[in-house]
């Protein structure tokens, strides 16, 4: 059977570790042929995710703290050695476990930035530094994507500041598909329904997230990481051409639904 991104060449960031969502999308790439490159936030991580990189056969890794303009600047530059890019997943996001457990009211200036700087202006820089390699290829086109969540549009207990942020970086992806739509570059969020990993820990109560998809959302489960990786290739694949400014759920339907 033909491989799905074979030929492709695709930008993760955010694989923190086996749990991540990140690197269930890698693995999902991998199966479909695509040529893999990573990032990591600095020199601590460097190690866990070369190792990491080295099971999903990564061709390179990069050292980018999303942050930093310097970091962003030189990825722009390390990827101008690629013979093509055709796919950037942004699957970062970060608040303060202070502001994500005492009442949204409650959150402090530093920490609204914070959360907002690493989980939504981060998609804008990304795609800046990004953008340049995909116009540049033969064939001019890209798949830009990141990870949303729910809280962005309801209400959800203890997600608080994240939930200001997701709704400003599902803007930024309206904004940027607009922007980057001329020269066929795609962007697009997908909408996971919860899962176990790092930054899900993050969140108080985090159990009863999984229990209430369970009770209550159209397929009576939660979603599996590979789902989302699955989904994401999607997106970066030719059988998602005709799709950019979205926002995809994968969360067994749980958004549907009202009681
Ligand atoms: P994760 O494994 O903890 O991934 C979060 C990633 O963000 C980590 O790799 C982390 O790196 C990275 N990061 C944080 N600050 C960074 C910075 N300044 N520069 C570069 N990288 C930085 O957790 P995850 O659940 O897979 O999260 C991935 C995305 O999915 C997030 O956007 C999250 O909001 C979204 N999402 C998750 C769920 C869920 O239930 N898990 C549901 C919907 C959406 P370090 O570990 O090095 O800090």
């Amino acid at each position: 059977m033909p491989q799905l991104l074979e030929g492709k060449t695709a930008l993760i960031l955010g694989v923190a570790n086996r749990w991540s969502l990140a690197y269930a999308i890698a693995q999902s790439f991998q199966r479909e042929g695509a040529r893999i490159l990573l990032t990591y936030q600095g020199e601590r991580l460097k190690k866990s995710v070369e190792d990491l990189g080295a099971s999903l056969g990564a061709a390179r890794v990069f050292d980018c703290d999303v942050t930093k303009d310097d970091d962003l600047e030189r990825l722009s530059r390390e990827l101008e050695a690629e013979e093509r890019l055709d796919a950037v997943v942004h699957s970062i996001a970060f608040a303060s476990a202070e502001d994500l457990s005492r009442p949204f009211v409650e959150t402090s200036r530093d920490g609204y930035l914070l959360a907002h700087n690493i989980s939504a202006y981060s998609l804008v820089a990304v795609a800046r530094a990004c953008a340049p390699r995909m116009a540049a290829k033969e064939t001019p086109g890209g798949a830009i994507m990141t990870l949303t969540y729910l809280g962005s549009e309801r209400v959800m207990p203890n997600y608080n500041v994240m939930g200001a942020a997701k709704a400003s970086l599902e803007a930024c992806v309206r904004y940027l598909a607009g922007d980057l739509g001329p020269n066929n570059i795609r962007v697009n969020a997908i909408s996971a329904g919860p899962v176990k990993t790092a930054a899900a820990r993050g969140v108080k109560d985090f159990s009863k997230m999984l229990e209430a998809v369970e009770a209550r959302s159209p397929m009576r489960r939660n979603v599996t990481p590979a789902e989302v990786g699955d989904t994401a290739v999607f997106l970066a694949s030719d059988l998602g051409r005709g799709v950019t400014g979205d926002v995809l759920f994968v969360d067994a339907g749980y958004h549907i639904t009202a009681m």
